[in-house]
C-alpha cells in the first residue's frame, strides 16, 4: 500500500477510535433501554447468570457427552465469552461461580410467569437428571432473549437497536477481514495521503437529497438545446444518478461544464458520497492541487508527494478533477492530463471533470488529443443559470 509504519499506525488508531465510539454508542442505547424498561435490565441479569451456569455445566459435564460443542461465539471487537452473546465485556462467564450459590442464578425459582405463577426450576434443569444442563440452560436463555426481542419490537425500536452498529459491517471496523485488509482500509489510506477528511464534511451537506432544482431559473434558456436552466440541470442530475446506479456494471465518465457557481462541484460531491457509501475508493482533487503534486513528483520538488501517487490516481475507482482550467496551464499539465485520462480509460476507471471553461476555450487550452479523449469517452453535461451561491445567500439572508 506504500505507507509508512507511522501512517499505518495512524489508520489503525482511527479504527480503534471507531470501535470505541461504537461501544459507547451501544452502551448509551443500552442505558436508554434500561432506563425506559427496568425489566430489560433484569432479563439481562438472568441471561448473564444463566450463561455463567451454562459455561460451568459444559465444563463439568462428566464425559462431555452432548456438551462438547463450543457455544457460538461472536468474533470481532465486541467479542463476548458467553454462549449467547449476552454478557457484557468485562463480565465474562466465570466457571468457578457455584451453581445455586445464590445470586441471579436462583432467579428461575423466584421468577414469575406473565400470569403471576412461579416459574418452575425445570425451566433450566435437565429433565432427566434434575441438574442444570447446558442444553436446558441454553433453551432458557433463548426464551429470555426472545422476550427481549419482543419487548423492543413492542416499544417500536428496530430489531438491531441493541446490536453493535458498524461504520463498515464487512470488517466490523477492524480494517481487516481475516488476514486481508478490508476495502475500507484502501479508502482510509487515500483519505490519509490526500488529507481528504474535509471532503467528508462536505458530503454530509452536499448529497443528492440536498440538491435542489429550484435554484435553476426557468427564464434562462439554452439557445442550442432550447432547454431552460432547470430542465438542463434536471438532465444533468438524472445523468449523475444514472452514473451512480450503473457504476459497477458499465464504464462511464462525466464532463461537467458551465459558468462558476452553478453546482458542478456540488453534483460531483453527490456522486462521491454515493460511491463512498457503497465502498468505492474516491479521490477528489482540485486541478490546481493535482498538477502541483504531479509537478512536485516529476521535478523532485520539496512538496509532500504521497508514495504511489500515480498508482492511486490511475487506479482509484472514481477520480474527481474539479475546476480544470484554473491551474497554470502549460505543456507539462496538458501531457499529464492526457496521461491520467488515457490511463484511466485503459483501466476502465471512471473520472469526473468539472470546468468553468466553455467547450471552445477548453479545446484551445488543452491538446487536441486531450479533447478527443474527452469527447469520445465522456458524457458532456452542461449547466446554465445564475450563480447559485449568490441565489442561496440571498434566500438565506
Ligand atoms: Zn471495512
Amino acid at each position: 500500500m506504500g505507507i509508512t509504519n507511522s501512517q499505518y499506525n495512524r489508520i489503525m488508531r482511527s479504527y480503534e477510535q471507531r470501535q470505541s465510539d461504537g461501544r459507547h454508542q451501544l452502551e448509551n442505547r443500552r442505558r436508554e433501554i434500561y432506563g425506559r424498561f427496568p425489566e430489560f435490565a433484569r432479563i439481562d441479569e438472568k441471561i448473564a447468570a444463566a450463561s455463567t451456569a451454562c459455561a460451568r455445566a459444559m465444563l463439568l459435564a462428566p464425559d462431555g457427552s452432548g456438551e462438547k460443542t463450543a457455544p457460538d461465539r461472536q468474533t470481532g471487537p465486541y467479542e463476548k465469552a458467553d454462549p449467547t452473546g449476552q454478557i457484557e465485556p468485562g463480565e465474562k462467564a466465570n466457571p468457578d461461580r457455584q451453581i445455586g450459590s445464590g445470586g441471579a442464578l436462583s432467579a428461575p425459582e423466584n421468577e414469575k410467569t406473565e400470569d403471576g405463577r412461579a416459574v418452575p426450576p425445570e425451566v433450566w434443569l435437565d429433565r432427566k437428571t434434575g441438574t442444570p444442563s447446558a442444553a436446558a440452560l441454553r433453551g432458557y436463555i433463548r426464551s429470555l432473549s426472545a422476550k427481549k426481542t419482543a419487548l423492543l419490537a413492542e416499544a417500536g425500536y428496530p430489531k438491531d437497536y441493541l446490536e453493535p452498529h458498524f461504520y463498515c459491517p464487512d470488517c466490523q471496523d477492524t480494517g481487516y477481514i481475516g488476514t486481508q485488509k478490508c476495502h475500507c482500509f484502501r479508502q482510509a489510506v487515500i483519505d490519509l495521503l490526500y488529507t481528504q477528511s474535509n471532503l467528508k464534511e462536505f458530503l454530509d451537506r452536499e448529497n443528492f437529497s440536498e440538491f435542489s432544482l429550484d435554484y435553476y431559473p426557468t427564464r434562462i434558456v439554452d439557445r442550442v438545446t432550447g432547454l431552460n436552466a432547470r430542465q438542463t440541470a434536471k438532465r444533468a442530475l438524472d445523468e449523475c444518478r444514472k452514473f451512480v446506479e450503473t457504476f459497477d456494471t458499465s464504464f462511464g465518465n462525466l464532463f461537467l461544464y458551465g459558468d462558476t457557481g452553478l453546482g458542478k462541484t456540488f453534483l460531483s460531491h453527490c456522486i462521491a458520497r454515493e460511491l463512498l457509501d457503497t465502498t468505492h475508493s474516491v479521490i477528489y482533487f482540485s486541478a490546481f492541487r493535482l498538477f502541483e503534486l504531479f509537478a512536485d513528483a516529476t521535478f523532485g520538488r520539496n512538496g509532500e508527494v504521497p508514495p504511489d501517487l500515480e498508482q492511486h490516481i490511475f487506479d482509484c475507482d472514481f477520480l474527481i478533477i474539479d475546476d480544470l482550467g484554473t491551474e497554470l496551464t502549460n505543456t507539462f499539465v496538458s501531457s499529464q492530463l492526457f496521461l491520467i485520462l488515457n490511463e484511466r480509460i485503459l483501466r476502465r476507471r471512471s473520472t469526473l471533470i468539472s470546468t468553468n471553461l466553455s467547450l471552445g476555450t477548453f479545446a484551445d487550452t488543452y491538446s487536441e488529443r486531450v479533447f478527443s479523449r474527452i469527447s469520445s469517452s465522456y458524457t458532456m453535461l452542461k449547466l446554465i443559470g445564475d450563480d447559485i451561491r449568490i441565489r442561496k445567500k440571498l434566500k438565506n439572508g
